[in-house]
């Protein structure tokens, strides 16, 4: 792959996309989690995307594992294709991930963007590929005839809606989740579009409840994607204007099943398009569809050359119309909109200073009363009022968790990222040492050298400190008082994307989506069905908690902490919060340690009980023929189990008597299908496929690889 950081961006065909993912989820197993529609959701294949394979809908997510469980982390999801000629959409959302991924695995850590980071450490991307896989691999708009993006149950008539595995497979992930924003590429023109688009809210009567939230996004999605060559910045507008209004649409049914349901007429599809579906998946419940939902339309030519896809190199480079195109600027597109889905602060060497304020060590404290703190707020884009806040740690409360300084959503506290809680004023004594009013953030017309920076540190502020130039004459805080601080940066932001004027929207409610509503009122709160995933509003966003014990000197035992001591027991529950989601573990499989296990102790028990297994199962008929690594487990399908070797996989050397190609040319007419599976998920299938050494090197760490033997 050292391709990947220069060069031109080429497309990528169907089987590009599978075979990149099971690279990465080798290569970077605490990032990103592959998955597809028809193992997770049973739902059908739609037909053949090459001579013999069963076309999928794969998906993946990439978050950082080591940091869940974390239900309140803001999930996004990325369609690459609903219509499969148009092509720019898959390369662009694949491209994507892989500067997250390369990014954060960066050896040379100086290299490492601290944002691009931040993005993985602190949403969870949902990206499906081509959604509509089997148009995708077949160059053509639908899927067996049938429009996927007139497939949903928006202002659709029941027997025309969910006949496409497309959309049946965008509606069961959109069911277990809270996906908050949403990005779906098509082509034909340009243009970044916004709700409403179908016909039930024909222009001039298009305007949405959440409009003047949509409007910004999609101005400053485009500022960032820019322009190239001759191409010209992405217009944005309501869909019902430009492209077209349609009816069954994926964008206003991502924006509004959960709410606007008497448009939404649950679908009964005949039994004639895959066995029909079951008429409750299209029911929703009152959180789950309430996405900031963009359609981006790439491109006039639905599918423009490679030639104009743009260099890696320009991605971070806006102004470079020479070495810029579709994809690279349709990564900045995704990015922004990844960045944008939550309000975070990020303060300037955040970890050193909480590593600090973790220490009992008098100097420490001592730098950080007097540090000059420096953040910016992310994930937004007018900051309403930023402030640097303090606050005495109850004295008469030494159990830190008895002080329920915190309300609503206080147990995501100190998850590490965006808190949606609010502070309890009766219990913990806020102080604005500092207070900064309306100021853009940097995404409003900014310079690339700014973009480039990433974060610019554009506040600063002191806590007052008495007797010092930062004394307010006010509360100021005595070192050496012997009281324990928390200090926090807040902000708040984007208020008036809630002030939308009812009277101009259809219908007439206030903003109804997550990002809006979740970053203005605290009382906004939601969960999934299986409480694997939740949204909370907070007035304010908190930077994690910098706790600093005001020691009176150094012969001083500190043993309170309670600010500390507060904070590790919250990081503790964290971990026994969610273990009923299996999403909401560290990648599963895939992770240092399992169950507690060393991974090489898993391993050694993992062979041990394969060679057992191979033991009980070599009577099998066919163990002559292809050797003892090939055995039985279920003798009516002609399947086959294999266990890692030693030597790792099966290869097209040669060795072991475990070649595939001895089995494909086992009996004519037979066709193998070889699926390889990271535990029991299943990373690959592929068929009649002699697999290469280069795989074999990735596949190493893979558990298990299954063969099945279908006669004609
Ligand atoms: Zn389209």
């Amino acid at each position: 792959m050292a391709a990947s950081t220069s060069g031109v961006y080429q497309q990528l065909s169907y089987g590009a996309i599978v075979k990149l993912l099971k690279a990465w989820s080798v290569k970077y197993p605490n990032l990103i989690k592959v998955y597809n529609a028809q193992d997770t959701f049973g739902i059908a294949s739609p037909g053949s995307c090459d001579e013999f394979l069963p076309c999928k809908q794969y998906y993946f997510r990439i978050t950082n594992g080591e940091t869940l469980p974390d239900i309140y982390r803001p999930e996004v999801f990325f369609s690459g294709a609903l219509h499969g000629n148009e092509r720019v959409g898959p390369t662009a959302v694949m491209e994507f991930a892989r500067i997250l991924l390369e990014n954060y695995k960066e050896e040379d850590v100086a290299k490492q963007d601290i944002w691009l980071k931040k993005i993985v450490d602190t949403r969870s991307i949902y990206i499906m590929p081509s959604a509509n896989a089997l148009g995708y691999f077949a160059n053509t708009r639908e899927e067996n005839g049938v429009d996927p993006n007139r497939d949903f149950p928006y202002n659709q008539e029941p027997n025309k809606c969910m006949k496409t595995t497309a959309a049946r497979a965008i509606n069961e992930l959109w069911r277990k989740h809270i996906f908050q924003l949403s990005l779906t590429f098509h082509a034909g023109e340009t243009s970044i579009d916004y709700e409403w688009g179908a016909y039930n809210h024909p222009p001039p009567y298009d305007q949405s409840p959440d409009e003047r939230g949509f409007k910004q996004l999609a101005e400053a999605s485009s500022n960032f994607a820019s322009r190239f060559g001759n191409v010209k910045q992405y217009p944005t507008d309501r869909l019902g204007r430009d492209p077209y209004d349609v009816n069954g649409g994926m964008e206003d049914w991502a924006y509004a099943a959960s709410w606007e349901t008497k448009y939404i007429f649950p679908c009964k599809p005949s039994t004639a398009f895959f066995n029909g579906y079951p008429i409750a998946k299209t029911k929703y419940n009152n959180v789950s569809n309430r996405a900031m939902n963009f359609l981006v339309e790439t491109s006039v030519s639905k599918d423009p050359p490679s030639s104009t896809y743009g260099t890696r190199a320009s991605v971070f480079i806006p102004s470079d119309r020479n070495n810029n195109g579709h994809v690279s600027r349709n990564i900045r597109l995704a990015l922004m909109m990844a960045e944008m889905v939550q309000p975070y602060i990020y303060i300037l060497n955040e970890n050193q200073l909480i590593e600090k304020s973790n220490t009992n060590n008098v100097a420490n404290d001592l730098e950080l009363l007097k540090h000059n703190y420096v953040w910016d707020v992310g994930g937004s884009y007018m900051v309403d009022e930023t402030n640097l806040v303090w606050a005495y740690w109850p004295k008469d409360l030494h159990d830190g968790m008895s002080c329920h300084c915190f309300t609503e959503n206080h147990e995501t506290f100190a998850s590490g990222h965006r808190p949606g809680y609010e502070i309890d004023p009766s219990k913990l004594h806020l102080k604005v040492a500092s207070s900064i009013k309306n100021s853009p953030t940097r995404w409003i017309n900014q310079p690339d050298y700014k973009i480039t920076k990433r974060f610019l540190g554009q506040f600063s502020a002191k806590l007052p400190i008495a007797g010092t130039s930062t004394d307010n004459g006010g509360d100021s805080i005595t070192v050496g008082d012997g009281n324990e601080i928390v200090v926090f940066i807040r902000a708040k932001v984007d208020s008036t994307w809630g002030k939308e004027n009812t009277a101009n929207a259809f219908p007439k409610v206030p903003p109804q989506t997550h990002v809006v509503q979740s970053r203005i009122n605290p009382h906004w709160y939601g969960k999934s069905d299986d409480g694997c995933h939740g949204v909370q509003g907070s007035k304010w966003t908190y930077s994690k908690p910098i706790c600093i014990t005001n020691s009176r000197g150094k012969n001083e035992k500190i043993e309170s902490a309670a600010c500390n001591k507060f904070l590790n027991q919250f990081e503790t529950s964290q971990k026994t919060l969610a273990l009923q989601c299996p999403d909401q573990m560290m990648s599963e499989g895939s992770n240092n340690t399992i169950f507690g296990i060393d991974q090489a102790l898993f391993l050694i028990l993992t062979v041990a009980i394969g060679m057992v297994s191979l033991g009980l199962a070599c009577y099998c008929k066919y163990f002559r023929r292809y050797g003892c690594w090939h055995c039985c487990r279920n003798k009516t399908l002609d399947s086959y189990i294999k266990s890692t070797d030693a030597d790792g996989f099966f290869d097209d050397g040669g060795d072991e008597n475990c070649r595939i190609n001895n089995l494909t040319t086992g009996n004519d007419g037979d066709r193998i299908v070889v699926r390889s599976y990271q535990d029991s998920t299943l990373e690959e299938e592929s068929s009649n496929t002699i697999i290469s050494d280069e795989e074999e090197e990735d596949n190493r760490d893979a558990k298990q690889i299954e063969v099945e033997m279908v006669t004609q």
